[in-house]
């Protein structure tokens, strides 16, 4: 009988890598790329000159402090899943030779529960600054080379499929409701999309407001969502506000969003000031006025991390616009990284992004 064919991806890892790891762990390396490739997880998981520049990876950093405002996702993963955690990041070293990887985050729980996790391994724990959006890459990769940040639910979920446990469900339901909290819609034993925004506020006990409106996916590029329209299978991130709140008010003013920046901006140029890609979304505010698409720059550059939005003082929300996937460009968010760090280092403080977007009420006490 013939020998089978090698797999594709058995190629996938180079010769630098392989060197690097040795034999053993290289075999152990390949075959993890292979499950990982097999899976339903974004392939490739990792940006593409992880494996175009061998080498040129300096460290992976999971970033604790991703997600939108108000959001409690990784501080529910480090208590509840943080064996997880550690086991996929374990896992996306191996698989891309990376000499150094570790977790950032702000928050003071997290930090505690993973310095006990990580205890006598070799995966590092870093504090960074409460910033929005957070920059774990700047502030904490000193050496040459690039760095891959990415977000800890997917490396939990890389951590779920080694353990051949099924993938993970949690959504964080946080603003207008009684009890804010992160949501296990697995363990509760019904398929994601029957879940609805009225039935996870009913599992948080309620809203605190007799008329609320939810945002799947948060505060800055969260798209409003009906209280009984079943939510999306991977939703993570659910926002309930009250209905006269003015993030709402900014939003229904974007229904119209040619007429909205043709009388309202203001050409101040602090989105752009602000905007940690280094990109021009005052351009493309006045190119989108006049009907023109989202430039290619954009489309491939931006994070959607919302920095323009906050800061907008015509209370535009230039990053709602920019992942609407009824602009002729839609957006498919790239997971960030900086093979070149731009020139800007502009950080706006956690507390003033809550203040700007009316959210300090339904912060942490
Ligand atoms: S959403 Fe995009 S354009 Fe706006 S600040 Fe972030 S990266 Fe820049
Ligand atoms: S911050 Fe707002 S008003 Fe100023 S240029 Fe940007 S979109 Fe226009």
């Amino acid at each position: 009988m013939a020998a089978p064919m090698a797999a594709p991806v058995q190629s996938s890892l180079s010769p630098f890598a392989a060197r690097l790891l040795g034999s053993e762990r290289a075999q152990a390396a390949i075959a993890l790329r292979t499950l990982l490739s097999e899976s339903s997880l974004p392939s490739p998981l990792w940006p593409r000159f992880v494996d175009e520049r061998p080498g040129l990876l300096s460290a992976i950093w999971v970033d604790g402090d991703w997600e939108p405002p108000l959001g409690q996702l990784f501080v529910a993963l480090c208590i509840a899943h943080g064996q997880l955690l550690v086991d996929g990041l374990a896992a996306l070293k191996l698989a891309t030779a990376a000499p150094q990887v570790g977790f950032a985050t702000s928050s003071v729980t997290a930090l505690g529960e993973l310095q006990r996790l990580c205890d006598k391994t070799a995966i590092r724990v870093a504090a960074t600054s409460p910033s929005f959006p957070s920059d774990p890459a700047r502030e904490l990769a000193k050496d040459a080379g690039a760095v891959w940040v990415v977000d800890p639910l997917t490396v939990a979920q890389v951590g779920a499929l080694i353990a051949r446990r099924p993938p993970l469900a949690l959504c964080s339901v946080v603003g207008a409701v009684q009890q804010p909290q992160v949501l296990d819609l697995a363990v509760e034993g019904v398929t994601s999309p029957a879940w609805t925004p009225r039935e996870l506020v009913r599992r948080c006990l309620g809203s605190t407001s007799a008329a609320w409106v939810a945002l799947c996916g948060g505060a800055l590029t969260g798209q409003p969502w009906g209280a009984d329209e079943p939510l999306p299978s991977d939703v993570s991130h659910l926002l309930i506000l009250p209905a006269d709140h003015e993030l709402l008010t900014r939003r229904r003013l974007l229904r119209d969003p040619t007429l909205r920046i043709t009388n309202a901006c203001l050409g101040c140029e602090l989105c752009s000031a602000y905007c940690p890609e280094s990109l021009s979304p005052h351009r493309e505010m006045q190119a989108l006025a006049l009907h023109k698409p989202l430039s290619q720059h954009l489309s491939s550059a931006c994070s959607g991390c919302g920095a323009c939005s906050v800061m907008c003082p015509a209370g535009l929300l230039p990053a709602a616009l920019f992942v609407d996937p009824r602009l002729v460009r839609p957006l498919l968010l790239p997971q960030r990284h900086h093979p070149t760090p731009p020139p800007s280092s502009v950080r706006i403080p956690i507390e003033l992004a809550l203040r700007r977007l009316g959210l300090s009420d339904f912060g942490p006490d």
